[in-house]
């Protein structure tokens, strides 16, 4: 039995056998081949299985996820049985007398150039199904197994790299239990992921790829980021033991989903939630949340090979929004870059995509793809209580542009007689230290804040949140984080503005506190977490944490903090 240390990104305990999601070595090189016939039949062979494999996938698919998930898998067959492209390999291998590989890749590239530089949508989207099925073709011709995460049919603890949020939003929660990546922070994404799926996880164990085999039992221990491989038959009757003490604990905090959040003292805060897609409506009214406080509409972007439709947008957006009722739900628009890339916009490489052509930087370059969103929310604004919020403002001419933006939109959609809600708030997220040294100014103009602490605490310690080795400089609670949160929200509270929080620290159990304290109006956060941060604010009295937090603004190090808090709030 061997441990493996890493960060805790999901609680829970995960028992089962590893399956490693690790991407195939596909290299290969230039061969000239004498038997021509033998090397043809190798390539229709190649082409012959992943047929049979592409047909296998795309029937689970039409069953386990419906039919329009499953339509990729024909345009891939589509591909494969495609006369002229088939014919053009054959034509290579025998001109050039060269191996099926070469003349495989060779051509597919040169299909791939022609579709993309085409004007048409339609086919540029043709290009990303040649370049999966090249892959296919290529692991057969090469015998290396190419995983399908979707394919998975029994209980398994994920082993990676890393993870996407694509490849997290594709992991089927009936079998896969639990997952742990060499790579990655609290905040990366595919964390925040594991937390809306409840799947435990443990990020940035630096070598789980290395040292776990397929077929061997893990266990993923989310509370204190460890991960067990093959443990003894004692260690998995402990973890079985914890597992059950979870959920009895998960039973208690349920009593409290109909509860308003009101403190010891009486005093009410809005416990909301995260989202990223309609689908996590059902999570959000299981575990009582007041509000959404973030949806993150770049899910509804990913996982596909276009951008999604103004139609398709507005579905989504109605959704959600008549899905909640009448309570508050904040859109944020297109936050795309950092770990969440769009491969079918083609955007250059950059060097530090958390700093580079990001969310409302991207919006109000591209403004063609924020319009259509703005017209999708604006219309959806009737069905609910909508609140727009514009992400990674910098300065206040960022967010000037963007609401020039969404007013044009508002007054050609109102001239064609289509109905916009009266008042909807308009919001930005406070994730810059230059916004939130600002934010006095930027209160004079906003309706309301929401504190995305993932960004504003890793651009202030000047540490990238996927990154592993200097994860110890996310401190949610060094006081540096705490004086810019109080300066956002008393800059609110001014001009009598509302801040709320929805970055990871708003349903951490130290910060919360504090943050109480500090006089947060709402805190948003994954709806798993919500139930025990209402049975904690039930505990807490807003007067005392005043206090607290006055004491923490004052203190020279994060773990002064901690303990301060420790010793004041029963934790
Ligand atoms: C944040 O930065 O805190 C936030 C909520 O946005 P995201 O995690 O999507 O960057
Ligand atoms: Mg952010």
């Amino acid at each position: 039995m061997s441990l493996l240390h890493g960060i805790s990104a999901s609680n829970g305990i995960a028992i089962a056998k590893a399956y490693r999601f690790v991407e195939p070595d596909l290299s290969f090189s230039k061969k000239t081949v004498e038997d021509i016939p033998e090397e043809i039949a190798r390539f229709h062979s190649a082409l012959s299985i992943s047929k049979s494999e592409l047909e296998v996938i795309r029937d689970t698919a039409e069953k386990e996820l419906g039919t329009d998930e499953a339509a990729i898998f024909n345009a891939h067959i589509l591909v494969l049985i495609d006369p002229e492209l088939v014919t053009a390999i054959g034509d290579k291998i025998k001109s050039d007398k060269v191996n099926a590989e070469y003349a495989l890749k060779e051509t597919t590239d040169m299909f791939i150039m022609m579709f993309e530089q085409m004007d048409n949508e339609y086919m540029r989207e043709r290009a990303a199904d040649i370049r999966d099925v090249t892959k296919r073709v290529l692991s057969h011709l090469l015998n290396v197994e190419i995983i399908n995460p979707s394919m998975i049919t029994e209980e398994v603890v994920i082993i990676a790299e890393d993870l996407t949020p694509s490849d997290t939003a594709q992991l089927n929660r009936k079998f896969v239990k639990g997952f742990t990546t060499n790579i990655g922070g609290k905040t990366s994404h595919s964390a925040i992921m594991a937390r809306t799926l409840e799947i435990p996880a443990v990020v940035g164990t630096k070598e789980a790829t290395k040292c776990i085999k397929d077929g061997d039992i893990v266990i993923v221990d989310g509370f204190n980021g460890q991960v067990h491989i093959n443990p003894t038959s004692e260690v998995i009757a402990t973890y079985e033991n914890e597992q059950v003490k979870f959920e009895q604990q998960k039973a208690e905090w349920a009593k409290l989903v109909n509860e308003k959040t009101t403190t010891a003292d009486k005093h009410h805060v809005e416990l909301a939630a995260n989202i990223g897609t309609p689908e996590d409506l059902e999570g959000v009214i299981n575990n009582g949340g007041e509000g959404i406080g973030l949806y993150r509409t770049e899910f509804l972007y990913m996982g596909r090979n276009q951008l999604p439709t103004e139609e398709e947008q507005f579905e989504a957006y109605k959704k959600v929004l008549q899905g909640m009722s009448d309570k508050p739900v904040v859109v944020r628009t297109l936050d795309v870059g950092g770990d969440k890339e769009l491969p079918y916009l083609n955007l250059p490489k950059e060097m530090n995509p958390f700093l580079g052509l990001r969310a409302i930087r991207l919006c109000l370059q591209e403004q063609a793809i924020f319009r259509t969103q703005l017209r999708a929310l604006l219309r959806a604004s009737v069905f609910g209580n909508l609140k727009i919020m514009f992400p990674m403002i910098a300065t206040l001419d960022e967010f000037r542009q963007a609401k020039a933006v969404l007013e044009e939109e508002k007054q050609e959609l109102l001239n064609n007689n289509i109905n916009v809600a009266n008042t909807i708030e308009v919001g930005i997220m406070v994730e810059i230290p230059s916004t939130a040294i600002l934010a006095d100014q930027f209160a004079k103009e906003v309706d309301f804040f929401s504190i995305g602490t993932n960004d504003l605490i890793q651009y202030t310690m000047a540490a990238d949140r996927m990154n592993e080795h200097v994860a110890y400089l996310y401190q949610p609670y060094n006081p540096a984080i705490l004086r810019l949160v109080k300066m956002v929200i008393d800059a609110a509270h001014n001009e009598g503005k509302w801040t709320g929080m929805c970055g990871e620290m708003a349903g951490d159990e130290i910060a919360i506190p504090l943050l109480l304290g500090l006089g947060l109006d709402e805190f948003s956060m994954s709806a798993t977490s919500i139930l025990k941060a209402r049975a904690q604010l039930l505990q807490l009295k807003k007067s005392d944490m005043v206090e607290l937090a006055n004491e923490a603004l004052q203190m020279a190090t994060a773990d002064e903090v901690v303990r301060a808090v420790k010793a004041r709030s029963n934790l």
